[in-house]
């Protein structure tokens, strides 16, 4: 292909549309490039980033100090696999050790994998350390809940579609009501190796569980001796205004799972972080992964965290946060049925008779504001976290204009 042509939107919507799977339903936006929190398509036009690449661009795109270490350890090592020792590998280790007060690190590259490395340590750990007869063990899930698209993860997904025609399914879990502790209660068995929840659940819609259900499954765990997974891929790293999102009830996980602003929007990064005694159980040739824990990966994870501690990301969301919602709060529109969320993870859920949150998104795009449909009524609001006033003045208006007008 002649790599002096440049090309229209139209054109690489249709040579996409030709050669690409069909396996996603993007708004017909093609950016070029992106700068902090705005994106700019080919034909110029630019647009407030209120996606974030579902909460992978926390710190804004192309950081300074993210692309910097990008670029530094691109001149010197990329890629050794883990049969060799890198020198980025343990400064990353020990900085997400330290921000999430574990003790052991296990990285991964996608979300999805550091979800089934959880997975897999819990249910080794229920086997080795709590006793459970082999292959016995199980593990809790809740309804909404999504960990990504393996055959394993949506095995105990609910949404139809996420499975229809991908089975016969991995078997060893349950599904419970999302945030129904009474009912974790009462599924637990001596079988029970863990539970795996998202603190929010944010592709089912920025799902907030009632008050102090975190907390009851942390007793709960304590007493019956089971692991309690936070999946933090989409809450964590500042996302809700903490952190992580368990700090709103003050509760420590066994593990975290994390992903997503790990890479800084740059590069696909994930771990699991957990005790040495959880993670521990993992012998030399048990688990693994080529491109995990290379030092590319660990050198752009280690400035992405440095960028979000040492420029307040995580204060930042919670103040912009705020005023976001409470801005939008003071939208009188026919079409909103409640707004909900923490931080600058935003939800607003609109009334069935709407006729959808994907034209309201659409609305937006053409005016400059960028999010996301979910679930059929849910608008998701979620910008980087390096947003301004300034810039969260920009987008109101817009959102308050679009939501105020009529589909059709
Ligand atoms: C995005 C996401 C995943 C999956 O991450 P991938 O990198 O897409 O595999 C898992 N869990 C949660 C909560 C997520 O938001």
């Amino acid at each position: 292909m002649d790599a002096q042509k440049t090309y229209t939107a139209d054109e690489l919507i249709e040579l996409e549309e030709t050669y690409g799977a069909h396996n996603y339903a993007p708004l017909d936006v093609v950016c070029t490039r992106g700068e902090g929190v705005w994106l700019y398509d080919v034909e110029g036009n630019r647009y407030l980033d209120c996606l974030s690449a579902y909460s992978a661009v926390n710190q804004g795109h192309r950081h300074p100090r993210i692309i910097e270490a990008l670029v530094e350890q691109a001149g010197r090592l990329t890629l050794t696999s883990r049969a060799f020792r890198n020198d980025q590998l343990p400064l990353f280790y020990k900085k997400v050790a330290e921000l999430t007060g574990m003790e052991m690190v296990l990285p991964m590259n996608t979300g999805a994998e550091a979800v089934e490395t959880s997975l897999k340590v819990a249910r080794k750990w229920g086997y080795k350390v709590k006793g459970i007869p082999d292959n016995q063990a199980e593990i809790l899930t809740v309804s909404g809940n999504f960990h990504g698209r393996t055959i394993s993860i949506i095995s105990f997904s609910d949404e139809p579609q996420y499975r229809d025609g991908f089975g016969p399914f991995t078997p060893g879990f349950k599904v419970l009501p999302y945030g129904d502790a009474d009912a974790v209660e009462a599924a637990i068995t001596p079988n029970t190796a863990a539970i795996s929840v998202e603190p929010i659940q944010g592709e089912a819609g920025v799902v907030v569980p009632p008050e102090g259900y975190l907390r009851r499954i942390r007793e709960l765990c304590d007493e019956h001796n089971v692991l309690f997974i936070a999946d933090e891929i989409q809450t964590g790293l500042g996302r809700t205004g903490r952190m992580f999102a368990c700090e709103h009830e003050d509760v420590q996980p066994d593990m975290y799972v994390l992903g997503k602003a790990l890479g800084g929007g740059v590069y696909p990064v994930s771990a699991v972080a957990a005790s040495g005694e959880i993670l521990g159980v993992l012998n030399p040739g048990d688990h693994g992964s080529t491109f995990g824990g290379n030092p590319l990966g660990a050198a752009v994870a280690a400035a992405s965290l440095d960028v979000l501690v040492e420029e307040n990301l995580v204060e930042n969301a919670h103040e912009m946060g705020q005023y976001l919602r409470d801005h939008l709060a003071e939208i009188n529109s026919p079409h909103i049925d409640h707004i909900r969320g923490k931080g600058l993870m935003i939800g607003i859920v609109l009334k069935p008779e709407a006729g959808g949150a994907r034209w309201f998104a659409k609305q937006m795009a053409k005016r400059g504001v960028l999010c996301k449909d979910t679930h059929r009524d849910v608008l998701r609001l979620a910008p980087p976290l390096v947003i301004t006033k300034d810039e969260l003045d920009f987008a109101l208006p817009i959102i308050r204009d679009v939501l105020m007008s009529d589909p059709h």
